[in-house]
């Protein structure tokens, strides 16, 4: 890289990637310029429409303070400003004279559309835009099959992933380190920040620890069991995965250096650990290669299903008041801390569609407006793949059986007891199937909607 600056002064606009370690765009900014001004616009096309009690906002926040006390730390600062960022960005570029503006790739449609516009309206005033891969190893069309075509399924695709990776790991493991001395002085920014704070947005507790030093510390506890993973990744009781997904969706930790971690603690558990990032950027692959799926079926017949179930079922799975123990238990946690673990995601999404018989985008919009750590992306993918109208593998009579789901993940019942506590006096395997006078009853029979279901795929042309 050269070593003379092309630009006197660059912004970096911060999204996806709030950390200052291995951080791909303030690395390209620093090393191309001579004065670069981290910045955060607080998007009111997405905040407005936020409840002002919003646990991630609070998880951005945090994180935003950290990066700003890292940035103060070496005499800069992180301009934080509220708005629409087609308008704030280019309006800052042309007030604090600079000649770019650095980012990062966002494929979502929303942000691909809002970053055409800030393109071309910072091109017309001469300040060039660019944009970097940071999110993720592989994107877009990077990966493709033998007939140079998008996969949709997954196991091929994580093979010439992983093949991929394997032939060139130290580019793909590299660490971007910004330049430090090319930080703008605080003292020469008259700008003025802003917080979620002073918009009306109240600090949440959350479950999840936030900034970067916290991911990380989480990535290093992780250490002590990753070898276990592959036994321990599916029992909710038990700690057995990362909790990093909230890290990983706001950047708070590179996608890299949770890679260079897995390469540090190779084991069997590792190897399973590293399919699930696969499994994320798989999902980001789909939503750019078939952005139908944001608001269709990815296979597209199965949006001829007319989801027979009703409504007041719906408030009974959100309330966690369905009679089946183990969806309540999973219901009531994400109700009261936005978060949920992944075999009971999987659980509930599939009970939401194939036992209660509703549409997959009515679940898909309660975890997106709930989720801490909700991905477009991988929220999709998720619900799509449980109600079998996504790229599953499997054929769509396979109906995971609520029941035995609890017996087998959470076999002593101890998830179950924590988060229904009037079951919680229940011995044994009685805690999966409570009699009627023991608990509500169930609001439908597994074994009659399972067949109901399967049903409305069979008849799919
Ligand atoms: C219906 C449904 C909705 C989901 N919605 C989201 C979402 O909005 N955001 C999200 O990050 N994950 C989502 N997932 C995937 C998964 O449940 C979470 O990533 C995982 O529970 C996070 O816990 P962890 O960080 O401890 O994961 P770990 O088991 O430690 O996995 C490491 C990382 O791999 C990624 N990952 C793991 N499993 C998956 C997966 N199946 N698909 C995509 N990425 C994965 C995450 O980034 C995760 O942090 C969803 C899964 C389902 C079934």
């Amino acid at each position: 890289m050269s070593t003379t600056p092309i630009y006197e002064r660059a912004l970096v606009w911060m999204r996806r990637d709030l950390r200052l370690k291995d951080q791909r765009a303030l690395f390209e900014a620093t090393h191309q310029s001579s004065k670069v001004l981290p910045v955060f616009v607080i998007d009111s096309n997405i905040v407005d429409k936020l409840s002002k009690t919003d646990r991630r906002v609070t998880f951005i926040q945090k994180s935003l303070d950290e990066v700003a006390e890292g940035l103060d730390k070496k005499g800069s600062r992180l301009l934080v400003v509220y708005g629409d960022p087609a308008e704030k960005i280019p309006e800052l570029a042309k007030k604090l004279k600079v000649q770019a503006v650095f980012t990062s790739n966002d494929f979502e449609a929303y942000a691909k559309k809002r970053d055409e516009g800030v393109a071309k309206r910072l091109k017309s005033e001469g300040v060039a835009f660019h944009s970097f891969k940071d999110q993720v190893i592989f994107e877009g069309t990077e990966i493709l099959n033998g007939s140079g075509e998008p996969y949709r399924v997954f196991t091929p695709y994580s093979n010439n992933w992983l093949k991929q990776f394997e032939s060139a790991k130290a580019k793909h493991l590299r660490d971007y380190q910004p330049k430090m001395g090319s930080l703008w002085d605080a003292s020469e920014i008259r700008e003025k920040s802003t917080s979620f704070w002073e918009h009306g947005f109240k600090e949440q507790d959350i479950v999840i620890p936030t900034g970067s030093k916290a991911a990380e510390k989480l990535l290093k506890d992780f250490a002590d069991h990753i070898s276990r993973y592959q036994e321990a990744r599916d029992f909710p009781a038990i700690g057995g995965t990362s909790r990093l997904s909230m890290h990983i969706r706001f950047g708070t930790i590179s996608i890299r250096e949770c890679l260079r971690f897995a390469d540090e603690h190779l084991s069997a558990g590792t190897r399973v650990w590293i399919k699930e990032l696969i499994w994320r950027e798989f999902y980001q692959m789909i939503l750019f290669n078939f952005p139908h799926v944001e608001k269709g079926s990815f296979k597209r017949e199965c949006d001829q299903i007319k989801w027979p179930g009703k409504k007041e079922h719906f408030e009974a799975w959100v309330e966690g008041k369905t009679g089946f123990p183990i969806i309540d238990a999973a219901m009531r946690e994400f109700k009261q801390t936005g978060w949920m673990h992944n075999r009971l995601r999987m659980v509930v999404a599939m009970f939401l569609t194939k036992d209660l018989l509703l549409d997959w985008r009515m679940g898909e919009k309660y975890f997106a407006d709930n989720l801490l750590d909700f991905d477009l992306a991988s929220n999709n993918g998720g619900w799509q793949w449980s109600a079998s109208t996504g790229c599953d593998a499997q054929p769509y009579f396979r109906v995971m059986n609520p029941y035995s789901q609890s017996e087998r993940f959470d076999f002593d019942g101890e998830y179950i007891r924590k988060w229904v506590p009037e079951l919680s006096k229940l011995k044994g395997k009685a805690i999966h199937h409570p009699l009627p006078f023991e608990y509500m009853e169930p609001i439908v029979d597994h074994s009659e909607q399972r067949l109901i279901a399967i049903d409305l795929f069979k008849k799919l042309k």
